[in-house]
């Protein structure tokens, strides 16, 4: 995604009560949120808990999830959510309810950090019905997690909620398309038509504000070669705008991975600001902003501009093929300069043949956009090497050597902090060790849980290293759809840049 679009989002924390450890140690208090689906248990009931292992403010901004919660309680059954920040995760936000007193425990797993925060909850709850977990980084790999749950979903689950919630055991599972119980060789991702859009969602304070998540689209047209999104969701899909529904909320998100590639992204935007809304899109690519989606944009209430260009070098660029160049970020910030308060930019260092000089490159671009904008940001992590991505065999740091790989990592980080500093731009720039474990609980086995035990990633830094692409790789059981000859060529590509 290039440009991403954020309207002010009010933490959920400043409306409900702060409890001892900064967790919400209550339900939900009346109002907070407008909830069309809440029902009342009845004995005879399935219960159906929805966890998402962090803060209320992602999870209710999750599309995903709002179909799932939709669905089972369209259904006979009944669906409460867990978070992270209400009750620790262990009670649900409707009815205070022990997870324990569950029959099925959906886990979404969006981030790789969110696997402590999981088993943590699975331990101190004593839950001991069925467990499944879902979500990009189950799609990705799951294996660092398979001591811990029943089975894991890989691919989009709409169809196939009710054959999963009315399995008792285990066994009941396996045979359900894009069930992976450790046992099956091979794992075709399922994905779903892109049907009508629900009319009714659940309306809280989340990370695009209150608002009606409208989701316009589904998979990415683009070949960015660090992103994940193209593999785990092909085929790119579109719902047309006869085919959105009508709504009652002030404010819409527009959801899609790279919403502004949508053929009737503005007629979209348009429609809703012609109807009084506020629209906030979750991402607008900078070379597709041009001055009647900037005035549109304004319109709708958008007030900063947040461009992710990942690398402001060229050679770099043509590495990661984002294709978002210095005239489209420059563009992108005039355009945004009488119309938002702030522009944020969005980078990541570790690339493949990064040198110094391509660090230096952020700098010197975000000094020629603050010239030009009242407020700049920027935020700079390092590259997560994904797997089912052209950059899946590389070192996380990205040199063939890794102890070189880290300590160059941290000079350039280290660099940045302290020139954004000079040269008065706001800045946040991560430490790499998140990310260091983050690539290991993305391209690990089952030996790296023993991070989520409390063992150093220290212990598992081989998984950090470069990856012969002649080996099998742990996460090939997952057919994705593609060929991986296809992610090898690209593999080449980078090579010969380089
Ligand atoms: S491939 Fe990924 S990073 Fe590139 S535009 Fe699509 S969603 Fe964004």
């Amino acid at each position: 995604m290039a440009i991403y679009v954020v309207l002010p989002v009010i933490s959920l924390t400043k409306i409900l009560p702060k409890a001892s450890k900064g967790y919400i140690q209550k339900p939900l208090e009346k109002g907070v949120e407008h909830n069309p689906f809440a029902k009342r248990y009845r004995k005879e009931m399935r219960r159906v808990a929805l966890v998402y292992p962090n803060r209320y403010v992602g999870g209710i901004a999750n599309i995903g999830l709002q179909y799932i919660y939709a669905r089972i309680n369209e259904s006979d059954a009944i669906c409460e959510r867990f978070y992270a920040d209400t009750f620790d995760g262990l009670r649900s936000v409707e009815s205070a309810t022990p997870l324990s007193e569950f029959d099925v425990a959906f886990f979404s797993l969006q981030y790789e950090m969110d696997y402590f925060k999981a088993v943590e909850i699975l331990k101190k709850s004593g839950f001991v019905g069925l467990k499944i977990a879902g979500g990009p980084c189950v799609m990705e790999n799951p294996l660092p997690l398979l001591d811990y749950f029943d089975a894991f979903f890989i691919g989009e689950v709409e169809g196939y909620v009710e054959d999963l919630i009315t399995a008792k055991a285990p066994e009941e599972l396996s045979g359900i398309p894009g069930i992976y119980t450790g046992k099956e060789e091979k794992v075709r991702r399922v994905y779903a038509k892109l049907s009508k859009h629900m009319d009714r969602e659940i309306i809280g304070e989340g990370a695009y504000g209150r608002c009606f998540l409208l989701e316009i689209g589904r998979g990415c047209i683009r070949r960015c070669r660090f992103c994940i999104v193209r593999q785990i969701y092909f085929p790119p899909r579109w719902r047309r705008r006869n085919h959105l529904p009508e709504v009652e909320e002030k404010k819409v998100a527009i959801i899609a991975p790279s919403p502004s590639d949508h053929p009737e992204f503005k007629e979209i935007v348009q429609q809703y600001v012609e109807e009084g809304k506020e629209v906030s899109p979750s991402s607008v690519r900078a070379d597709t902003l041009d001055e009647e989606l900037a005035d549109l944009l304004k319109r709708a209430g958008v007030r900063t501009l947040t461009i992710a260009p990942e690398t402001a070098s060229e050679k770099l660029q043509e590495v990661i093929n984002k294709e978002i160049g210095e005239e489209d970020v420059i563009g992108a910030a005039e355009l945004a300069s009488t119309r938002f308060e702030k522009v944020k930019l969005y980078y990541m260092v570790g690339l493949p043949g990064e040198e110094m000089e391509d660090v230096k490159a952020i700098v010197k671009q975000a000094l020629r956009v603050k010239s030009l904008v009242r407020r700049v940001e920027i935020s700079v992590n390092p590259l997560v090497p994904k797997p089912h991505t052209p950059l899946q065999w590389i070192a996380f740091g990205g040199d063939e050597n890794l102890k070189d790989g880290l300590s160059e990592l941290k000079k350039k980080l280290d660099y940045l902090r302290k020139e954004t500093k000079k040269a008065g731009i706001e800045a946040d720039i991560s430490g790499f060790r998140k990310f260091a474990v983050q690539t290991i609980l993305s391209r690990g086995d089952r030996k790296v849980a023993a991070m989520l035990e409390g063992a150093s990633y220290r212990k598992f830094e081989k998984y950090l290293e470069p990856i012969d692409p002649e080996l099998e790789l742990p996460w090939d059981f997952i057919d994705h759809g593609y060929r991986k000859s296809t992610l090898l060529k690209e593999y080449d590509k980078i090579k010969k840049i380089l």
